[in-house]
């Protein structure tokens, strides 16, 4: 629950020139691009972008090999996803992926191409509905063409989906089947009318059930995280059934193909604690056995040593309404050891941003324990990860684990690195910053507030507080994210104004922090808003959080004329008046929210989720849209991941491992299909 999927538009609103101060990032001068081409293709509402990964070379070849098995065991747990987020996912893109491939027609044809664009889209999402969104998508071509192209290819392909082609058919073209992935509408049955594979004929009333049953036999202070491992089905007798994602469960042919990999891995590693780590997670991948998945996490966290590092599993709960399912993701990544400075310098000082917080102090931790913090280059993106991705990572999710072993907190500098690099010069600050004010502070402070934004979030945010004794940390239920995301970023936003963040050396002066508050209040009022269809509500927590903080200092300052929306040639800006009063109310907001987190108060955080982070004024909404139509930017963007590849001498060792950025993005994708693809298009 704690990856930060950040919204890209922060990133695209700090487009910034070259005038920038933030000497200590990445560490990619820019002579070293050369010709680096960030951006690629576009189709949809999606840019495609590359990624760098600089200082792989330098690697050793310990290091380079660990790497490429682990992105090897990376790729394989791909189908896993598909299957995650909806039953017939893999069925209906192989058999798109069958068309796409066989076809002999006029590739201009406009059903052609309108099927095309779909197919790039279910690669891009996982599955059929909007990765962000979670709306189905709505084909461009005729349900009669798609009929004749899959008549076409009787007898040339094993085509499996054949016998299931009505139903997809009517799952593509219907749009009243499977309409979200994940539904999170008040008063619904958001199991039911959940599109996600993780409950099988069970309603949300049955699951809840199922799962207190199992909470309130277990370990109160080291409950495991249940449900998380597996799909709850309902038999035809009316039992409830877990089936266990395992090697041997639901999944094994993928998982099988992930432990092997890991275990070519294994001799590889950083040091003895990682090879445990390793030897945990295959344990756990073998049994399903949530207490050793709890150990696991446990070494993972303690392994703060080594360069490489990487994340493979089943760990974020975002696609299940309920937010106890994880979706499949891995990522493969090594310290950036330049950047990583800066965010040692934050977790040295964990304590005294603890201390100086505005919550109450019955809320705040005595001890802040265990945050490491490193800025990382990610070496491959896959699962959940994959081409949509975070910016930053703060693991693992298991509340008592935290509070007792740490967590594990990175920004994943090459992507940031990517989006900044790409968005330079699309037009989105001058069209939405208020005046030439703004635009020069963003430009001259954005890169470096953004950054400072992540780490502080992930570094310090989401590891601060606690919980009262004997709150429940899954009381605040469907809220619950967005609280816990809306906590971290006001962390974030009121120490990016505290002089010691100047005392530190990590802002240059008391001016550069403001940067980030035009940034924080613009997206959440305005510039976010791209990423919604007209009519629609808010529904991803990052997006409400951040709305639910705009909307509440707006409203909250508005007497004392903190901010104001002002309109000029019938566009609205936003003016911020007073940042230091700003400030106080990002701090208010922060204890308020810290409060409601701490005692489990479910009634006020569906208050204030519902009052300030979900509804759109829908004149505001049309402006938005209108002014961003013009700009004719894609707001998603997603990552082409490099090509790595062994080289081996006579006797299949491997003598180094090359890295390539060529690939395009549907060969890519097709290469993955064929390459990786283990699991039945069947899963039940
Ligand atoms: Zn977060």
């Amino acid at each position: 629950m704690k990856t930060t999927v950040k919204t890209m538009m922060i990133s695209a609103l700090m487009a910034v020139g070259v005038g920038c101060t933030n000497t200590q990032q990445q560490g990619v001068s820019t002579s070293a691009e050369g010709d680096f081409e960030y951006n690629n293709e576009r189709f949809a509402d999606l840019q495609m972008l590359r990624y760098r990964v600089d200082g792989f070379e330098q690697l050793t070849l310990k290091q380079k090999t660990f790497i490429y098995y682990l992105q090897e065991a990376a790729l394989y747990g791909r189908d896993i996803l598909f299957d995650q987020n909806g039953e017939y996912n893999l069925r209906i893109r192989k058999m798109l992926e069958d068309v796409y491939t066989n076809y002999k027609g006029d590739r201009d044809d406009e059903n052609f191409k309108a099927m095309e664009v779909y197919l790039k889209r279910v690669w891009f999402s996982n599955g059929i509905h909007h990765h962000y969104g979670c709306e189905k998508f709505v084909p461009e071509f005729t349900k009669e063409w798609l009929q004749e192209q899959a008549i076409l290819l009787d007898g040339i392909d094993k085509n499996e989906w054949k016998e299931d082609f009505d139903i997809l058919l009517d799952i593509i073209f219907n749009p009243t089947v499977l309409q979200k992935r994940v539904n999170l509408a008040e008063g619904e049955d958001l199991v039911k009318t959940s599109a996600s594979f993780y409950y099988d004929g069970v309603t949300q009333e049955e699951a809840e059930a199922f799962y207190a049953k199992q909470k309130a036999t277990s370990d109160t202070l080291h409950p495991v995280m249940f449900g998380m491992n597996s799909r709850l089905v309902k038999t035809k007798n009316g039992d409830f059934i877990e089936k266990k994602w395992t090697t041997n469960g639901l999944y094994g042919a993928a998982l099988k193909k992930v432990v092997e990999n890991l275990k070519l891995a294994r001799p590889y590693a950083e040091d003895e604690q990682q090879q445990k780590v390793i030897d945990l997670l295959i344990s756990y991948y073998e049994t399903g056995d949530l207490k050793t998945f709890d150990q696991y996490s446990i070494a993972w966290v303690e392994n703060t040593e080594p360069l490489v590092d990487f994340v493979n599993g089943f760990i974020e709960c975002y696609g299940d309404p309920l937010g106890l399912k994880c979706s499949w993701e891995s990522i493969v990544n090594f310290k950036d050891m330049e950047a990583t400075k800066r965010t040692e310098t934050l977790s040295k000082n964990a304590q005294w941003f603890e201390d100086h917080s505005p919550v109450a102090p019955e809320f705040k931790k005595e001890k802040v324990k265990g945050i490491t913090a490193k800025v990382i280059k990610a070496a491959i993106l896959g699962g959940d990860l994959y081409p949509s991705t975070a910016i930053g990572i703060n693991l693992p999710n298991s509340d008592w684990v935290r509070a007792e072993h740490g967590s594990k907190s990175v920004t994943i500098g090459n992507l940031t690195d990517a989006y900044n690099q790409a968005a330079k010069g699309n037009g989105m600050l001058q069209e939405f910053a208020y005046g030439q004010e703004e635009i020069d502070l963003v430009e001259k402070y954005g890169d470096l507030t953004d950054d400072l934004h992540t780490d502080l979030h992930e570094c310090l945010g989401h590891g601060s507080g606690k919980l009262l004794e004997g709150v429940d940390g899954d009381s605040l239920k469907a809220y619950g994210s967005t609280i816990e995301e809306a906590r971290a970023d006001l962390f974030a936003l009121y120490y990016l104004a505290d002089p010691k963040l100047v005392e530190l050396g990590l802002v240059p002066n008391k001016e550069a922090y403001k940067a980030s508050y035009i940034a924080q209040m613009q997206n959440g009022l305005l510039t976010q808003l791209v990423r919604i269809n007209l009519g629609n509500n808010i529904e991803e927590a990052h997006m409400r959080n951040r709305a639910l903080i705009a909307r509440w200092a707006y409203e909250h300052g508005k007497a004392e004329k903190v901010m104001e929306l002002v309109k000029r040639d019938g566009k609205t800006f936003v003016k911020i008046n007073d940042y230091e009063k700003l400030r106080g109310l990002f701090g208010e907001l922060l204890a308020e929210i810290q409060r409601v987190k701490s005692t489990g108060d479910f009634k006020g955080a569906q208050q204030l989720v519902e009052t300030y982070g979900v509804k759109i004024d829908p004149a505001l909404h049309k402006e938005v849209l209108e002014r961003y139509k013009k700009l004719n930017i894609a707001p998603y963007k997603g990552f082409i991941n490099p090509v790595y590849k062994a080289v081996r001498d006579t006797k299949g060792n491997i003598t180094d491992v090359t890295i390539d950025y060529t690939e395009g993005y549907a060969e890519q994708m097709l290469r993955y299909s064929k390459d990786y693809s283990v699991l039945p298009l069947t899963n039940e």
